[in-house]
């Protein structure tokens, strides 16, 4: 029997990620401490959204070591697939699709169980390292999550937050072979749904399970049933019905809209224009009157003048949004982004924006 200690950097599906290695070390009859100081493993979950995310991790291996080399550090997350190297410190590298979504996961109570869907994202916006780090987008079929669904209902679970990169495009890979028919796919491969819903959001090529899921979630019962993330693209009209006909269903859409202006949403490799992303709070809002909206903006990207950044601040300001999450744009190794541009802005230039945002939406 070991003392354990997990560290969990990053994301929501990183936490969901962290509740089934829990399990796994808790079915070998290990144990759970609340410090890494009393740890004789410490396993670090990590994050490599950005570079400091990824000097966190550093900083903790190098911190744990100088404490107390015998402690053992097994390395687990997105730095893992991305590394060439071993890393300095770390004793185990564990791949995280190497712990099986068969677990049941040793879930924190204090929240709404999170229920990871798909992992990965085949999107390649160019700042993101993401589909290299997790790879190509993942589903899991959907018995198997409606089963995992029923078990945290028997656990007392009201609440569910589905969890993937981009859950609207949950499922298009289940059957990559055959996509969805549809009757009335165009010459450009695009669908009468997709010209209805997403004039030019032209990544959509499949049809997505994604709504057929949450209807089923939705009819359970359950007191609430939120998703993250959910990108623009991949927004069908029939996902915003199946919200409409659910109150179950989280009213606070996250929504990342990124940029407002049009040349550096084209240079982030988002697959829609302002208009576009307007359009369709403008349809959602048409179908759930109640809905409010939550978002992701990068500010400083490469290209982004004085114009630019007024037509995010335009965008925030007509959608009126509820939460944003603001980060100031800065380079990730590895992504095109990085390659291509030069991080030109300065970071007083940053700060000066994220201020004038912060105030518009969050405070
Ligand atoms: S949608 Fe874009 S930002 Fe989100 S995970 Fe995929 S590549 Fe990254």
């Amino acid at each position: 029997m070991k003392n354990i200690y997990i560290k969990t950097f990053g994301c929501a599906q990183n936490e969901s990620d962290s509740e089934r290695v829990k399990a796994f070390y808790a079915e070998k009859g290990d144990v759970f401490v609340d410090s890494w100081k009393e740890a004789d493993i410490v396993i670090i979950n990590s994050c490599v959204i950005r570079e400091s995310a990824e000097n966190r991790v550093y900083g903790l291996i190098d911190n744990i070591k100088k404490f107390d080399p015998k402690i053992e550090i097994i390395l687990t997350g997105c730095l893992v697939p991305i590394s060439k190297n071993k890393i300095k410190g770390v004793d185990k590298m564990l791949p995280i699709k190497e712990i099986s979504f068969e677990l049941e996961p040793l879930r924190d109570k204090t929240r709404a169980a999170l229920i990871t869907i798909s992992s990965g994202c085949n999107n390649y916006c160019s700042y993101c390292i993401v589909p290299y780090s997790r790879g190509q987008e993942v589903s899991r079929k959907m018995e198997e999550i409606l089963k995992e669904v029923d078990r945290a209902m028997e656990k007392g679970f009201e609440e569910i937050v589905l969890i993937g990169q981009n859950v609207n495009s949950y499922g298009a890979d289940l059957n990559p072979s055959k996509p969805t028919p549809n009757p009335s796919l165009d010459k450009e491969g695009r669908t009468e749904m997709d010209k209805l819903s997403s004039v030019s959001m032209g990544k959509r090529r499949f049809h997505s399970l994604f709504p057929k899921l949450l209807e089923e979630v939705a009819k359970k019962g359950l007191k609430k049933v939120s998703f993250l993330s959910s990108n623009p693209w991949d927004f069908s009209e029939e996902l915003i019905e199946t919200i409409a006909k659910y109150p179950n269903v989280d009213r606070l859409l996250h929504l990342p809209f990124q940029a407002g202006d049009n040349e550096i949403l084209k240079k982030m490799n988002r697959g829609y224009t302002r208009q576009e992303y307007l359009d369709l709070v403008k349809r959602i809002r048409k179908k759930v009157p109640e809905v409010r909206f939550s978002t992701d903006i990068i500010i400083g990207f490469p290209g982004e003048d004085e114009a630019a950044f007024e037509k995010t601040v335009e965008v925030c300001k007509e959608v009126g949004f509820e939460i944003a999450y603001i980060n100031k744009y800065s380079p990730r190794r590895g992504t095109v982004s990085a390659t291509l541009y030069q991080d030109e802005i300065l970071m007083k230039e940053k700060k000066r924006r994220w201020k004038i945002l912060n105030r518009l939406v969050n405070e």
